[in-house]
């Protein structure tokens, strides 16, 4: 592996921020639950729409969760030494895929599997 960890982990880290306060400015905790006092605005006074946007929102949480475990899974790994190997299969994950997505802990055949 040619990837230079500390700054893999330096910027495992700054995402892991921006995901954070994206979750946050969507009314979301770190854990992906809704605070419920999110204010929608004026423009959702129907209550239809307001669930339709509260779903869309549920969605969004729901991935930019998916991308923080990725990104904890990742640190994790990176504090155990076995960052860049499939936690599945424990095959090199590879210097390209791990540049693309930096929070990758599974090789692309596992991940496409879904083991
Ligand atoms: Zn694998």
């Amino acid at each position: 592996m040619k990837l230079d960890i500390a700054k893999v982990e330096r910027e495992l880290r700054e995402t892991r921020e921006t995901v954070v306060h994206q979750m946050q400015e969507l009314g979301a905790t770190e854990t992906g639950d809704l605070t419920g006092d999110v204010n929608y605005g004026d423009g959702f006074s129907d209550a239809g729409a307001a669930t339709a946007e509260r779903t869309e929102v549920m969605g969004v949480v729901d991935a930019l969760k998916a991308q923080l475990d990725g990104i904890d899974a990742a640190l994790e790994q990176i504090a155990g030494g076995t960052y860049g190997f499939c936690i599945t299969c424990g095959d090199e994950i590879g210097d390209d895929r791990l540049e693309f997505r930096p929070e990758s802990v599974q090789c692309v055949t596992c991940k496409t599997t879904k083991g």
